[in-house]
């Protein structure tokens, strides 16, 4: 029997003239995940993108193939299917043959029926109590249940033939990946900056990453880390530009010249200087960051007042609004928590003031900030970045 995966367009049905730009991504976007595993046909029909098996081992990794499109931004729904030719006994073989794995273990179903091809000689409703009764004639304890089932059984009369399917899932849901413009996360190897990261890309935003490091006080691993979160996200985005930046010697300035309350938010507007300076070299259009307010005292109002001054161009920040447990929550879902917990040092780490400031006036930190050269500190942080490119599955580096 011939299995497919169907994967249903969402929020971009709702788009008029820019439909077909955003189908175009998602399009390319499935070639280039299906092709990596095997051999498929993929075509796209009435909101649908159709990923058809050439060989028999292309569909022996079906489960692959279908993992990977349930993590593609822009499809809300995911099914398998079962496909035969548009003839009534066919589908009701392949009906009482698909069928009955699938609804294992549910007491209840219903089957709708809908014929795109309107030449099908059998009306929907009438085709749907063929097939049901057919599922019914194979599992004689299900029952039919056509207002609250456990499961729904759907069977679709198509172009190219008849799909035979039960049990669609969700999909990854929001916009297609880039579909937004090209944004730069800044990626800290906590909790909070990988689901920024993720909720941007589920809106469309391209991202690069750029992370701080401060070695010899932060170590390789701690980077590692780091590179290892980024390849995590990579199961939505495909790959990864991360730069990194070292902070060394402006932490050692800071250390040596201002006082120690406004550490943080000195070394936080160096951050958002160098951010700014490699968003405008890569055209990248918006820093993202995974603050929440309160969260520490570096994001007060005040304190994010203050950092947001140094930066040039506009900062997401769609953790603001949440708990730390409504993020953690996400973090477990996307898989990048148990790397975001592992114990290693971040900058922010180092030389951390032991009364930072919650309530800063900007301008008592411009009169500390003055106290070091910060057109050298920051030529010489430029420097020595590089970057690094990381797909799904570079873990452990
Ligand atoms: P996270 O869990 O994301 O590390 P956090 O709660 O530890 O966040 P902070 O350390 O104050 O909070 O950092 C706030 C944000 O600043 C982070 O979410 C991240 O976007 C950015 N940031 C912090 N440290 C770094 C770093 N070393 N490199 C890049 N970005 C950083
Ligand atoms: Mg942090």
């Amino acid at each position: 029997m011939k299995e497919v995966i169907l994967c249903k367009y969402g929020e971009i049905v709702l788009k008029g003239n820019n439909r077909n730009s955003f189908e175009a991504i998602l399009l390319k976007e499935v070639r280039r995940r299906a092709s990596e595993v095997g051999e498929y046909t993929i075509w796209n029909m009435q909101s649908t993108v159709y990923i058809e098996p050439d060989t028999d081992e292309a569909q022996a990794m079906l489960d692959e193939v279908y993992d990977r499109m349930k993590k593609i931004f822009g499809f809300v729904g995911v099914a398998r299917a079962a496909v035969c030719e548009k003839e009534l006994g066919a589908i009701i073989e392949t009906a009482k043959a698909y069928l009955p794995d699938k609804l294992a273990g549910y007491a209840s179903f219903r089957c709708e029926a809908k014929r795109s091809d309107k030449r099908f000689p059998m009306a929907s409703p009438e085709l749907a109590g063929e097939v049901g009764g057919a599922v019914l004639s194979v599992m004689p304890r299900l029952k039919v249940d056509l207002k609250n089932p456990d499961i729904t059984v759907r069977v679709e009369i198509r172009d190219r033939g008849a799909y035979i399917h039960a049990g669609q899932e969700n999909g990854a849901g929001g916009m297609p990946y880039g579909s937004a413009g090209r944004g730069l996360l800044l990626l800290s190897g906590g909790i909070d900056s990988p689901v920024a990261g993720f909720m941007m890309m589920k809106r469309g935003l391209y991202l690069e990453a750029i992370h701080f490091e401060s070695f010899p006080y932060t170590s390789e691993a701690a980077r590692d880390k780091v590179l290892t979160l980024a390849s995590e996200l990579c199961a939505y985005s495909g790959r990864m530009r991360v730069h990194v930046i070292s902070l060394t010697k402006i932490q050692e300035a800071l250390r040596d010249n201002c006082e120690e309350d406004y550490f943080t938010l000195l070394l936080r507007r160096f951050m958002m200087r160098l951010a700014t300076r490699l968003a405008e070299q890569s055209r990248l259009e918006a820093l993202v960051t995974g603050e929440s307010l309160g969260q520490v005292a570096s994001q007060t109002l005040k304190a994010m007042h203050v950092t947001e001054d140094a930066a040039g161009i506009p900062i997401f920040r769609p953790c603001i609004g949440m708990d730390k447990e409504e993020i953690i929550r996400i973090s477990r879902r996307i898989g990048t928590f148990d790397t975001s917990i592992l114990p290693y040092e971040d900058c922010c780490t180092v030389f951390t003031p032991r009364h930072p400031r919650t309530q800063p006036e900007l301008e008592k930190v411009l009169e500390q900030e003055a106290l070091v050269d910060v057109t050298a500190l920051e030529e010489e942080a430029w420097n020595s970045r590089y970057l690094r490119t990381v797909r799904f599955g570079d873990i452990g580096y």
